[in-house]
């Protein structure tokens, strides 16, 4: 829930950054259309907006998980071509043909519900088909292919495209992918002349061996990296400002939060700020002596968070800061130039995926610019 008061943290989302990220992507990948995976709310920065940017970018072929988001997603952008990741939900095909969405079949019995209805009306309704490869989550296995084939065949019913999903792509030299790689091979042989598509966003980053004729890029869409050990190319999309709600100070010796598992060291000065677990600033961002949390970004200086993170506070050691002390009702960053979704996950022990979209908390949404970016 957002402060209708406007008193609470701001989270500004660069829709012109999303838009070059898009772009960037698109030349990466030149040889192969570029779709946008804009599941679960567009990675926190807003399903309808974003896919809004995406489209004005040049993205034709969105990705969601959920029909749900297949409905808000052709609202946002009505000519859209839609694949819903999450496959058929059962009971629900004529949700998808009244509203033109794609599911990626991934099982017999979706496959069977889907063409039960296309023979129903007498319609090839258009959908995707999801093997496993590797990764051991939805999809077809691989000993189905000559099934599914026989199956369509006999129908004279075709997919519009073959897919799979990688499961360590994020580190390129993993030999996993090659393996996925070359399984991939063997599941289009059974599908002749159907477009082909493996790679998300590190994928993409990987190699045009993996681009094929669709790439499905989401977290590089949003700045996050997608790639482990490399630096991260894309621009970054969101930062997130909260209020300073006090600036107090504690002694030597005195302990900061619940738990008392940070006892400082030093006369020290603290800055609480509004923002805790409830607003999408992880518990597992919290520092004891033992083990440094996270941080924010105070007068353009990184302070470590210190104590347990609350659910509604936090609290900032900002006695490096000195006399330079803010004052209540001033910023403190915790996404920007200075912190960096990924550093805030690393910080936490997760990915800048959780970061993401984790972001719903007690701030207002602010869009910058609308993603139309100059003709090149
Ligand atoms: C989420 C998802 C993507 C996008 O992955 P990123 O790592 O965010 O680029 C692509 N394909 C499938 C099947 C997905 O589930």
């Amino acid at each position: 829930m957002a402060l209708t008061s406007g008193l609470g943290g701001q989270l500004s989302i660069d829709l012109g950054a999303l838009a070059r990220n898009w772009r960037a992507l698109d030349k990466v990948s030149a040889g192969a259309l570029t779709a946008a995976v804009v599941k679960a709310d567009a990675y926190g920065t807003g399903i309808t907006t974003a896919s809004k940017a995406l489209h004005a970018a040049g993205a034709r072929f969105f990705f969601v998980a959920t029909p749900d988001e297949g409905i808000a997603v052709r609202a946002a952008v009505p000519d859209a071509h839609i694949f819903v990741l999450n496959g058929l939900y059962p009971g629900a095909a004529n949700l998808y043909i009244r509203q033109n969405l794609m599911p990626v079949l991934a099982s017999m019995p979706m496959l069977e519900e889907w063409l039960a209805k296309c023979v129903e009306r007498n319609e090839a309704y258009p959908s995707a088909f999801h093997f496993d490869t590797g990764i051991n989550r939805l999809g077809f296995r691989l000993n189905e292919a000559s099934v599914v084939r026989e199956r369509i065949q006999a129908l004279g019913y075709a997919p519009q495209m073959v897919m799979s999903h990688l499961a360590c792509a994020d580190q390129p030299n993993h030999e996993k992918n090659r393996t996925q790689l070359a399984l991939f091979g063997s599941v289009m042989n059974q599908f002749p002349g159907i477009p082909a598509s493996l790679s998300n966003s590190a994928g993409l980053m990987t190699g045009r061996d993996y681009h094929f004729q669709m790439v499905r890029p989401g977290i590089a869409l949003y700045g996050g990296r997608a790639v482990n050990g490399r630096k991260n190319p894309m621009a970054p999309v969101v930062t997130l400002h909260v209020p300073i709600l006090q600036v107090t100070e504690a002694r030597t010796g005195e302990t900061v939060g619940y738990g008392g598992t940070y006892s400082l060291s030093r006369n020290s000065r603290l800055a609480i700020i509004s923002h805790g677990y409830a607003d999408g600033f992880f518990r597992s961002l919290s520092a004891s002596n033992a083990r440094p949390g996270g941080k924010v970004a105070i007068r353009n200086k990184i302070c470590p968070v210190i104590g347990r993170i609350s659910m509604d506070q936090s609290v900032v050691d900002i006695t490096e800061l000195g006399s330079d002390i803010p004052s209540p009702g001033e910023g403190a960053e915790v996404l920007g130039d200075m912190i960096g979704i990924d550093d805030q996950a690393d910080a936490a022990g997760t990915i800048g995926y959780e970061v993401l979209t984790s972001l719903k908390g007690r701030y207002s949404r602010n869009y910058i610019g609308d993603g139309n970016l100059p003709q090149e």
